[in-house]
């Protein structure tokens, strides 16, 4: 006891207050900031922004580095650097820009291990929070998500994520030029604060509230190229956020895309059988399968009491899981909480336990799921 006191005040061990954890690629990202808060500075220099968010409570320093598309190493140094200075280092512009895909990778085959589409019978149910809140929940268990917004004449993900920046596009340098002599145009997904890669006709509009006129056909060839014309990252997940009802654009996605299988969003509503029959009918005839169900807006808990109330009618979830054949992923209450983080644009704060509930779901049934066997044209 006495040597280590001596010690401590002969400068060999660090002070109490001093931060102890050393900087490596394992250091968890959210107990690194806690230790070190000029971190936080160093990681939001790289557009790493997010250590307090629920995603970064789990994420290592490589792990948030490969996410966001960053070369480990520069933050390594950084980091290193505000430890000994106390300052937030100058950091080059090339360190901070995500390392883009090459983009003749995109004549090879997409590499995305599962594609599913979030489908909704009618407007309104929650289908776009639902899709922010499973991509969320799969970044949490570190792996790698996309969201195709692909309401377009409706697009919210960008609002939901905070998003303002427009897409960056790029010509393909190895495109078939059309007859203006242009190649076709490559996206670069936006990314969150949490690192989901995001693309939405919103995004390509100068302001967020610019009205896009997009007639049927060339809405579903929209969708279709932002598939296929997007650099992508080898993601585990892609999230397809799907107009509202059984239109022409669900249609054209879930007939020409490989997709895994539709989750359907559904509210506890005297209607919700009739509409889940209508969207499980479609799916069905086109061959698809409906993976899960997931039941938005099934009640809510007072917070003063903890009573529950089922304000929107008592749940379908038998007859509706019937009729989908597929199993319920998860009821969500309606969350004055979670509509709060939408409306600010703060969806990768969400850090309710449905966002795992639902990703954890949604994980089990997929490792069921059979790959389907088509082969996807690109371009
Ligand atoms: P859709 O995509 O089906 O049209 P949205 O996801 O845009 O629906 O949701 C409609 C509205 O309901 C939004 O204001 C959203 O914040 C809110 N909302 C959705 N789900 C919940 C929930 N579980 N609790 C509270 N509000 C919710």
């Amino acid at each position: 006891m006495w040597r280590k006191k001596s010690n401590r005040r002969s400068g060999v061990e660090p002070p109490l207050d001093m931060p102890t954890l050393e900087i490596t690629p394992q250091t968890n990202i959210s107990e690194l900031v806690a230790d070190l808060p000029i971190a936080q500075g160093v990681l939001e220099a790289f557009g790493l922004g997010c250590s307090g968010c629920s995603v970064n409570k789990k994420e290592t320093i490589e792990q948030g580095a490969t996410a966001h598309g960053l070369r480990l190493e520069p933050i390594l140094i950084a980091l290193a650097q505000a430890k000994r200075s106390g300052q937030v280092p100058t950091i080059a512009s090339e360190d901070r820009r995500p390392q883009k895909r090459a983009p003749s990778e995109l004549a090879r085959k997409q590499q995305i291990k599962h594609i599913v589409p979030i489908m909704s019978g009618k407007g309104g149910v929650g289908k776009s929070t639902v899709t922010a809140m499973l991509a969320v929940g799969l970044r949490r268990k570190n792996l790698r998500v996309g969201i195709l917004d692909a309401d377009i004449t409706g697009p919210s993900i960008p609002r939901l994520f905070g998003l303002r920046q427009p897409l960056i596009v790029e010509r393909d340098p190895n495109g078939v030029p059309d007859q203006h002599g242009q190649t076709p145009p490559l996206f670069v997904p936006a990314q969150t604060r949490s690192a989901i890669e995001v693309i939405s006709s919103n995004l390509l509009a100068p302001e967020e509230d610019t009205a896009m006129v997009w007639r049927g056909p060339i809405l579903s060839g929209v969708i279709r190229q932002f598939y296929e014309q997007t650099l992508w990252s080898e993601l585990d997940y892609l999230l397809l956020d799907l107009p509202p009802g059984t239109s022409d654009a669900p249609l054209t996605v879930l007939q020409s895309l490989a997709i895994d299988g539709v989750v359907l969003v559904t509210m506890p509503q005297a209607l919700a059988t009739m509409i889940v029959r209508k969207a499980a009918n479609l799916i069905f005839q086109l061959k698809r399968q409906v993976v899960g169900v997931v039941e938005n807006m099934s009640y809510f808990v007072a917070p003063d009491t903890g009573k529950r109330y089922e304000i929107f009618g008592p749940s379908n979830a038998d007859q509706v899981t019937a009729l989908a054949r597929a199993p319920m992923l998860a009821r969500l209450p309606l969350d004055p909480k979670l509509m709060t983080l939408a409306d600010s644009g703060r969806m990768d704060e969400v850090d309710s336990p449905f966002v795992d509930e639902l990703a954890q779901s949604l994980m089990d049934v997929m490792a069921k799921v059979e790959k389907p066997r088509e082969t996807i044209s690109i371009i």
